[in-house]
């Protein structure tokens, strides 16, 4: 079993965890023990919020809305291919900045992404010269 040492995404504290991995899978969450932030203690999200991650229920590919095979808010959700997915939001997020500026952007993570994730995700934001980044634990 391998210890990884990660911070909490739940909420703005900013807890510290150790995930405990096996068969690449997280089978227990502990408190870093004496970090300045939690010092050895956790919520109960901490503690046990974890069985999402391997949930079968959990989206796993990217999908579009489409109809006709084009995109459409009326459409269906299609599974696509990553590059398409990407190619997608990056083609939007740029009509978007040049039609309206960058400021009509807004960027909504997710606690159920890793501290890492959310620090790459506000950055994809700010390098299209937008601030506009929130979070679901502030809600
Ligand atoms: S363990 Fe609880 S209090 Fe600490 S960061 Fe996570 S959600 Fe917040």
């Amino acid at each position: 079993m391998k210890k990884f040492q990660t911070t909490c995404p739940y909420c703005g504290t900013g807890c510290n965890i150790d995930l405990f991995v096996e068969n690449n899978k997280i089978v227990k969450a502990e408190p870093t023990k004496e970090h300045h932030v939690n010092d050895g203690e956790l919520c109960l999200k901490g503690l046990y919020g974890w069985e999402y991650v391997h949930s079968p229920r959990r989206l796993t590919k990217p999908m579009i809305r489409k109809k006709n095979g084009e995109f459409s808010k009326d459409g269906d959700l299609v599974e696509v291919s990553f590059d398409e997915a990407y190619d997608f939001v990056a083609q939007r997020m740029k009509s978007t900045v040049e039609k309206y500026g960058a400021d009509s952007l807004m960027g909504f993570s997710s606690a159920r992404c890793s501290n890492e994730d959310n620090y790459t995700f506000q950055k994809l934001f700010r390098t299209q010269g937008t601030n506009n980044i929130d979070h679901c634990a502030r809600l």
